[in-house]
């Protein structure tokens, strides 16, 4: 049951629960086409400033007003959270090994000016 498109094919590849798990910062693999693809990174740290807004705020809430009704909506909020993670978009990732590496530095082909040598004291 493959709902959610694959970034890198276009063809309907994955479900709701590998769409669950890639807001939790898994990388899924395409069965189609066996690419990797992932949630956007840059939405998933904000998602996950959400979380931290819900657990930070509603439990000093909780704390302030000695109100444990707040404790109860960080839960239900942070069931919201994770129910709403599913619909975040798929970024497609790049394959191993094709990454373009930076060239070494030069070798160095003259002499050093100075050239120390230790000798020892006999
Ligand atoms: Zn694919």
């Amino acid at each position: 049951m493959s709902q959610f498109n694959c970034p890198h094919c276009k063809q309907p590849a994955f479900s709701k629960w590998d769409k669950y798990l890639a807001a939790k910062w898994k990388i899924l693999i395409c069965p189609r086409c066996e690419r990797r693809a992932t949630s956007q990174p840059l939405l998933l740290a904000g998602y996950y400033l959400l979380y931290l807004a819900n657990v930070i705020d509603l439990s000093f809430l909780a704390y302030l007003t000695s109100n444990m009704y707040w404790l109860i909506a960080m839960v239900v909020i942070w069931i919201a959270l994770d129910a709403f993670s599913v619909y975040l978009p798929l970024a497609a990732m790049r394959d191993r090994g094709t990454t373009e590496r930076a060239p070494e530095p030069a070798r160095r082909t003259t002499q050093p000016a100075l050239e120390l040598k230790f000798e020892p004291a006999l």
